[in-house]
């Protein structure tokens, strides 16, 4: 028998930015954005892996934040090899 169930704010979360770590593992029902509207999107914390940038926010941006890193990283280890091969001016 559970007297306690979750309430919403436990699990939902409304806010449309500045999301903190509080946030994180709840879901935000509805997201509009001029992109599109996500639903039921949930909230995660995750950092970059070669730097120390950390982001808090839907998943959506979380991958893009990720993958922007990425992308970042990878032009910047390009430059460094460039060198040798010849790629830069
Ligand atoms: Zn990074």
């Amino acid at each position: 028998m559970r007297m306690n169930t979750a309430t919403d704010s436990d699990t939902i979360c409304t806010k449309q930015e500045g999301w903190t770590l509080e946030d994180v593992g709840k879901i935000i029902p509805v997201r509009v954005t001029p992109n599109g509207s996500y639903r039921n999107e949930p909230v995660v914390h995750v950092h970059c892996q070669m730097c120390t940038a950390e982001f808090i926010g839907p998943a959506r941006e979380a991958g893009g934040f990720l993958g922007g890193h990425e992308c970042l990283h990878a032009w910047e280890l390009a430059q460094m090899m460039g060198r040798s091969d010849g790629l830069v001016e």
